[in-house]
C-alpha cells in the first residue's frame, strides 16, 4: 500500500446492520465489515431501534473495515453515507434522543395515515412531497406523536432520521440531504425545502427540522473522539450521500432516465430514473430525490422472496430433508420442482399479499389467496404459483411506474431471488422485457462511494459507474410465456379488485379471532 489517498469508504446504515465497505480502484471491494442491531417491538405493529447502538455500529464498522483492509488513515480519500429511509427520532435541546428510532416497518400510525388520506388531502400532500401517505413515512408518525404523546411532542427540539442523528453526533451539524428529506412526506419536491402546508398541519417549524442540503454536500471536521475511534483523519471529507434505495440504483448502474433496477430480497422494489420529479395521479408510486437531474420513481412491495421462504419453512419439510441429504440449498430444490410446471401453473393463481401490500395498491389489509385450486394441482404447482405471484406483483408495480415515467428502457435485477436463473427468466417472461443481471456487491454502499467521488469531482457524471458494473447474465423473454402471463395478469388484477372489500372484512375477522 502506498501513501496516496486511494480508497473510498461507503457506509450503509441499513435496517439490520450498518456496513462499511472499503472500495479501491475501479470500485473494487478491498474489505468490508458490518455490525448488527435488533428491531425492538414493544407493542404489536411497532418497530424501533436504539439510535446509539446504530451510531456505535457506524463507528465500529468503519474502524473494522479499515483494519481488515490493512490501510492507514492517510490512504482514505473520503467517506460517503447511505441510510435506510423513513426513520424518525425526537431529540431534546442537547441532541439527546427522547425516543428510540421509529423505523419504516413501524405501523403504529395506521389510523393517522388513513385520516391523512381521507380528511387531510393526503393525495395532494403526496403529489407535493413524493412520499406515499403510509405508516412507513415520518409524516403520519409525527402526527401520531402529536396526538398520542403530546408532552413528548412539545418537548422535542428536533425531529430527525437516523442518518441525521449519526451526522449530528459526528459533526455537530443538523443537516439532511435532499434524498433522505424527500422520503419524509414533509419535503416539497419542487422547492427542495420543507413544505409549509405539511409543517402547518403538524404544528412544527423549520427549526424543528434539519437544514436540507444537496446529496453532494461535504461534511468536514469530524469530532476528534470519533475520528480516532473510526481510525480516519479528522479532516477527511465525508459526502452526505443519499438514501439506500436511490443509491442502490447507482450501485447497480441503473442511473440514466428510463433505466430501472428491480430488487427482490425479502421484500422487493422497482425503481427507475426520471430527469424531473414525477408523481402519480393515483398515488401509487414514490418519487425521491437523487441529484438535480436524477429522480427516482418507483414502488416497494412487501411480498418478495419472503414468500418462497414462507413456503420452504411452513410446507417444505420434505424438500428441506432431501436437500440436506443431497447437500443442496432447499430453495434450489423447490425451484427445480416449479420448473416442471408450465407457465401459468395450469390455472393456479396466487395473490401474494401475505403481509398486506404497498405499491401499487397500498392496502395493509390485503391477504394472500390461492385461486383456482383443482385436484390436478400438485405441490410443484403451488411452488410455481407462489414464484409467479411475486413476479405478478412486480409487474403491477412496473405498470404503475410506466404510467408515470413512460416505458422502461433497461432493467437490472438483483437480490436473493436472482440466485435462481429460473426465477429471473420467469420475471423476464412476465415483464416481456430483457433483464440484465449485474454483479452486485453492496449496491448501496457502492452508490455512496460513487456519490463521494462525484461530489469531490473525481467523476464527471454518475453514469460513469456503469463501466465498473459487470453484467454476468442476460435474460430474453420467451414470447409464448409472455402471452400466457399477460392473460394471467389480467385475471390477477380483476381478482384483486373484486376481493378488495372482502379483504377489509377478512382483516376484521382475523383481528377478532386470531390468537394474540
Ligand atoms: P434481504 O436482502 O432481504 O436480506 P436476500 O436478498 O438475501 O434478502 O433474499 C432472500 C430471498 O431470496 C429468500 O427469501 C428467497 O426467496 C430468495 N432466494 C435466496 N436463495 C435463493 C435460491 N437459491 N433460489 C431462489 N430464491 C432464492
Amino acid at each position: 500500500m502506498n501513501n496516496s489517498r486511494n480508497v473510498v469508504i461507503g457506509v450503509d446504515i441499513g435496517t439490520t446492520s450498518t456496513k462499511a465497505v472499503v472500495f479501491g480502484k475501479f470500485s473494487q471491494v478491498v474489505s468490508s465489515a458490518s455490525f448488527d442491531y435488533p428491531i425492538i417491538q414493544p407493542h404489536p405493529g411497532w418497530a424501533e431501534q436504539d439510535p446509539d447502538l446504530i451510531f456505535s455500529a457506524v463507528v465500529r464498522s468503519v474502524n473494522a473495515a479499515i483494519k481488515k483492509a490493512g490501510i492507514r488513515p492517510a490512504q482514505v480519500k473520503a467517506l460517503g453515507f447511505s441510510a435506510a429511509m423513513h426513520s424518525l427520532i425526537a431529540l431534546d435541546e442537547q441532541g439527546i434522543p427522547l425516543t428510540r428510532c421509529l423505523i419504516w416497518a413501524d405501523n403504529r400510525s395506521a389510523a393517522q395515515s388513513e385520516r391523512l388520506l381521507d380528511e387531510m388531502k393526503g393525495l395532494e400532500i403526496y403529489q407535493r412531497t413524493g412520499t406515499p401517505v403510509h405508516p412507513m413515512s415520518p409524516l403520519p408518525k409525527l402526527l401520531w406523536m402529536k396526538e398520542e404523546q403530546p408532552p413528548l411532542f412539545r418537548q422535542a427540539h428536533k425531529f430527525v432520521s437516523i442518518k441525521e442523528y449519526v451526522i449530528y453526533r459526528l459533526y455537530g451539524q443538523y443537516v439532511v440531504d435532499y434524498s433522505m428529506a424527500s422520503a419524509t412526506g414533509l419535503f416539497h419536491l419542487d422547492t427542495l425545502d420543507w413544505d409549509d402546508g405539511v409543517l402547518h398541519l403538524l404544528g412544527v417549524t423549520k427549526q424543528h427540522l434539519s437544514r436540507p442540503v444537496p446529496v453532494t454536500y461535504i461534511l468536514q471536521g469530524m469530532k476528534k473522539e470519533w475520528a480516532e475511534q473510526m481510525g480516519v483523519d479528522q479532516g477527511i471529507p465525508a459526502v452526505i450521500g443519499a438514501s439506500d434505495g436511490v443509491l442502490a440504483n447507482v450501485g447497480v448502474g441503473a442511473v440514466s432516465p428510463g433505466e430501472a433496477a428491480i430488487t427482490i430480497g425479502t421484500s422487493g422494489a422497482v425503481r427507475t430514473i426520471s430527469s424531473v420529479p414525477k408523481t402519480d395521479l393515483r398515488g401509487r408510486t414514490f418519487c425521491y430525490a437523487l441529484t438535480d437531474h436524477h429522480w427516482i420513481v418507483g414502488g416497494p412491495t412487501n411480498n418478495g422472496g419472503i414468500l418462497l421462504r414462507w413456503l420452504r419453512d411452513e410446507f417444505g419439510g420434505q424438500e428441506r430433508e432431501v436437500a440436506k441429504k443431497l447437500g443442496m440449498d432447499p430453495y434450489d430444490l423447490l425451484t427445480q420442482y416449479a420448473e416442471t410446471v408450465p407457465a401459468g401453473s395450469e390455472g393456479l393463481v396466487f395473490l401474494p399479499f401475505l403481509s398486506g401490500e404497498r405499491a401499487p395498491y397500498w392496502n395493509a389489509k390485503a391477504r394472500g389467496t390461492f385461486f383456482g385450486i383443482s385436484l390436478h394441482h400438485k405441490r410443484e404447482h403451488f411452488i410455481r404459483a407462489v414464484m409467479e405471484g411475486v413476479c405478478l406483483s412486480i409487474l403491477s408495480v412496473v405498470l404503475a411506474i410506466r404510467d408515470v415515467t413512460g416505458s422502461l428502457s433497461e432493467i437490472r435485477v438483483s437480490g436473493g431471488f436472482a440466485k435462481s436463473a429460473f426465477w429471473r427468466q420467469m420475471l423476464s417472461d412476465m415483464l416481456g422485457k430483457e433483464l440484465l443481471v449485474p454483479e452486485t456487491h453492496e449496491a448501496s454502499a457502492l452508490g455512496a462511494a460513487v456519490m463521494a467521488l462525484y461530489a469531490l469531482g473525481d467523476l464527471s457524471s454518475l453514469e460513469e459507474v456503469k463501466q465498473w458494473v459487470h453484467i454476468q447474465a442476460t435474460h430474453v423473454p420467451n414470447e409464448k410465456n409472455t402471452a400466457v402471463y399477460l392473460e394471467l395478469f389480467d385475471l390477477y388484477e380483476r381478482l384483486y379488485q373484486r376481493l378488495k372489500d372482502e379483504f377489509d372484512a377478512l382483516s376484521a375477522f382475523q383481528a377478532k379471532y386470531s390468537r394474540k
